[in-house]
């Protein structure tokens, strides 16, 4: 998986740098201690990363590769921004940037859109087939199960498509 990932990311690497030479100091990284976020970037030091973490424990949330080549493009957009617009942040001159990447702006991922290690959470609770977590907990009991599957009903999902997640690992949990 990790191997999978570095291996997209240099090829969309390499082709932004062919087109936008400004980034070609700009490297990538793997960083093991970022847990809330899947990437970040740094215009001090010139690097976007990617978590290690969070790659490992969303391996199995849908559309993955999708959503990673997205989170990528999206850490690039702030380079682009960055050493061609002087813009940080998620701005209009990073929106353009975006676009021009063809990733539609407005799909900022946030950690509502991948699983993350929030507040020491051990598990979560989403639907298997969106994506869409219903709850992050350090214990699953069977009252917040039903909670989860009256929340996963109501946004219109089915029940055997709930599962829970483990933080640690991005294992499916029994039930
Ligand atoms: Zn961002």
């Amino acid at each position: 998986m990790f191997k999978q990932v570095e291996n997209l990311c240099n090829e969309i690497t390499s082709e932004l740098k062919d087109q936008y030479p400004a980034i070609r100091a700009w490297t990538f990284k793997w960083n093991d201690r970022l847990r809330t976020v899947m990437g970040r970037a740094s215009a001090r030091g010139k690097y976007i990363e990617l978590s290690t973490h969070s790659v490992r424990i969303n391996r199995n949330t849908p559309d993955f590769i999708t959503r990673i080549k997205e989170t990528i493009l999206h850490e690039w957009a702030h380079a682009l921004d960055w050493e061609y617009d002087g813009g940080w942040g998620h701005g209009a001159t990073w929106k353009k940037w975006m676009q021009r990447l063809g990733i539609p702006p407005e799909r900022c991922f946030s950690s509502t859109r991948w699983l993350c290690a929030l507040n020491k959470a051990h598990y979560a609770i989403r639907n298997g087939r969106t994506g869409n977590v219903m709850f992050y907990s350090n214990k699953v009991s069977p009252s917040l199960f039903l909670e989860a599957v009256e929340k996963n009903a109501k946004q219109g999902g089915e029940m055997e498509d709930i599962e829970i997640i483990s933080l640690k690992t991005g294992d499916k949990i029994g039930r």
